[in-house]
């Protein structure tokens, strides 16, 4: 559903993406993998249109991506960014329903008991949610916090979850948790681009991947073959 053909990007002057080629298929779970400043971020920036390509093409379902965040959002593409920045102000409730706004605004009533249906999903899927509800997001937790920001972002009802760096700073039992839900999501639907220094966590919930060094793709293959590679485990992996 997802394509990136030859992309590049720069900062001014500076190049940080270099012919970057990519997809995620339908009901597709896959991981970017990288050191700091490979360019992980520029990139899940360009398909959420914060940023153009300098060159290159990104297309949804065959067709350029929509030209503004809003649109792209409207085609089901959505991010959560990295340093979650939820509403702090707000409550759990609001946050969450804040990620249904384009549905509210769109739909009728149906709709609305449809988003009802989903925000009670979101407290399945993240319980401390439910016990926090009224509460201002800022009063969570770190790991708290990044599961509002997905709840947020699945109420939305995206049909591709761009996740950046869901688990840093998080304790495990915490990232399990986190994982475990994006590991589920190509089963309802939900394709996943994951960005993560975590590469073993990651390759563990996705089926393929990629590994990007300063701003070029290196590798990609099933997450079977990078982690049965001895060479990139060794270079991009680290230590197992
Ligand atoms: P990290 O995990 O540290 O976020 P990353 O792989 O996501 O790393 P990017 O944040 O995409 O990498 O950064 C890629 C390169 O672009 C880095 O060299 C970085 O210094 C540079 N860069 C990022 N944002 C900007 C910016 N706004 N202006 C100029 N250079 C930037």
């Amino acid at each position: 559903m997802l394509e990136l053909r030859d992309v590049s990007f720069s900062y001014g002057g500076a190049k940080v993406l270099f012919d970057v080629s990519l997809s995620v298929g339908a009901a597709e779970a896959v991981c970017l993998l990288g050191m700091n400043g490979a360019g992980k971020t520029t990139l899940l920036s360009l398909v959420s249109g914060l940023a153009r390509p300098a060159s290159g093409a990104i297309l949804l379902d065959g067709a350029p991506l929509p030209p503004r965040p809003a649109g792209i959002v409207a085609a089901g593409v959505v991010q959560v960014p990295e340093g979650r920045r939820v509403f702090t102000q707000l409550s759990v409730r609001e946050n969450l329903e804040m990620g249904a706004y384009l549905r509210l605004k769109k739909g009728g009533r149906a709709e609305r008991a449809a988003v009802a249906d989903d925000l009670a999903r979101m407290l399945d899927l993240f319980p401390v949610l439910g016990e926090r509800i009224g509460q201002p997001a800022g009063n969570l937790s770190g790991g708290e916090q990044q599961m509002l920001a997905m709840g947020r972002a699945l109420m939305a009802r995206p049909r591709l979850l761009l996740l950046d760096e869901p688990s840093l700073g998080l304790a495990p039992k915490v990232t399990a948790a986190i994982f475990r839900v994006v590991r589920d999501l190509p089963s309802i639907g939900c394709s996943v681009l994951l960005v993560e220094q975590n590469a073993l966590g990651a390759l563990a919930i996705c089926n393929r991947g990629y590994i990007i060094t300063s701003g070029q793709i290196r590798f990609s293959g099933t997450s079977a073959d990078i982690l049965s590679d001895e060479l990139l485990r060794e270079a991009f992996l680290g230590p197992v």
